[in-house]
């Protein structure tokens, strides 16, 4: 089995865990490990065909000055811009933001010139002579510092077998902290079908919260419908006895009540485990130096579990987990 020693690792390649190895790149030696093929976690776009579509996030609001600053600037680059100003056709006046390519194309960008070990998942990390051992597959690391930048509940399982004190404080402090999973349908749309402009749709407690059509949203060449079923009916499918027939025509039916009976060429479904906390841990990071007194690791938590949820908040968490790995470092 390969082995590394690196001052950092970063487990977890979801916006958090990127801007944080991307405010850092350059300073420390660092890799960021992540269990899937590519970039970006749950900033995920994805192609059938000419079809593209967002199929995790699917837009990005603003309220901090911080994120504000760097979205103009990814703006300015053409990484990110304005999509819409509301939804069902009505505007509320508020921004709300999407990756010019897709939603994972932010964090490509991000990832750009990154040291990253793609599809290597982490099942366990232990301490041993004053390092972290990250047990990998396939390639272990040895670290002096740690950022975890995945959902919570994966976090306290990869983390069960570092020194008891640890385990409990990160038991007691995270523990709470629950996802829902969402059920996201993909339907390709047939070129020949006769069917109107669809306009984008977002009903928060609904049986679907959210549906747009990709190509509006300028990302697709082909007419693309992303929906997103609501937390009631994903929990219901995700951890029900259903089968992806079943979970299918369920998301057909769906769509169909929405916006009548659209020729659908081809579709797909994504199942999120841990799609939005459902509580949140009360500060940006999880330090556990800070919160651990005299000889606790230096391990540090990050993610939209953290302060704040969303893409805002996975953003803002990996900016303040930079800023604790700079701490320990003087
Ligand atoms: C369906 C859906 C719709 C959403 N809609 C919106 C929206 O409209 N607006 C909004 O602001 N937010 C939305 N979100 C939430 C937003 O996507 C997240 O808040 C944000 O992307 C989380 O980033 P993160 O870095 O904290 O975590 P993630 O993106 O989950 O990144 C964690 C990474 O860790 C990796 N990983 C996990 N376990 C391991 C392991 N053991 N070993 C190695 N790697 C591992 C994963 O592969 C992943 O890449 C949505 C999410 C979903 C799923």
């Amino acid at each position: 089995m390969a082995q590394n020693s690196v001052d950092l690792v970063i487990i977890g390649a979801g916006l958090s865990g990127l801007v944080a190895a991307s405010e850092l790149s350059g300073d420390i030696d660092l890799v960021v490990v992540d269990k899937a093929r590519s970039p970006g976690g749950r900033l995920a776009t994805r192609r059938i065909g000419d079809a593209t579509f967002d199929h995790g996030a699917q837009f990005f609001t603003v309220r901090s000055q911080e994120f504000a600053n760097e979205v103009t600037k990814w703006s300015n680059r053409s990484i990110s811009k304005v999509w819409t100003y509301g939804f069902q056709g009505e505007s509320d006046g508020h921004p709300r933001y999407i990756g010019v390519h897709g939603m994972n194309s932010i964090a490509k960008d991000l990832a750009t010139g990154i040291r990253m070990d793609l599809q290597n998942a982490v099942s366990s990390i232990t301490y041993e002579d004053s390092k972290f051992h990250i047990h990998g597959h396939p390639h272990d690391y040895f670290a002096k510092q740690l950022v975890v930048a995945i959902p919570c509940p994966s976090a306290i399982e990869i983390t069960k077998d570092l020194p008891s004190s640890s385990v409990t404080i990160i038991r007691d402090s995270l523990g709470f902290i629950a996802y829902n999973p969402t059920i996201s349908g993909l339907f390709v749309m047939m070129d020949e079908g006769d069917f109107g402009p669809i306009q984008p749709i977002q009903r928060p407690n609904s049986k679907v919260n959210f549906l747009a059509d990709n190509k509006q949203k300028g990302i697709s060449a082909k007419n693309a419908l992303t929906l997103h079923l609501g937390d009631e009916i994903s929990l219901e499918l995700f951890y029900g006895n259903y089968s992806q027939g079943e979970i299918e025509s369920i998301l057909r039916e769906n769509l169909f009540e929405l916006i009548g009976e659209v020729p659908i060429s081809e579709m797909q479904v994504k199942s999120w485990r841990y799609a939005s906390p459902i509580s949140i841990y009360p500060e940006a990071v999880m330090d556990l130096g800070r919160i651990g007194g005299s000889g606790a690791l230096p391990l540090i938590f990050s993610g939209d579990g953290y302060g704040s949820s969303k893409v805002e908040g996975a953003y803002l968490s990996g900016l303040r987990a930079a800023a604790a790995v700079r701490e320990y470092l003087g």
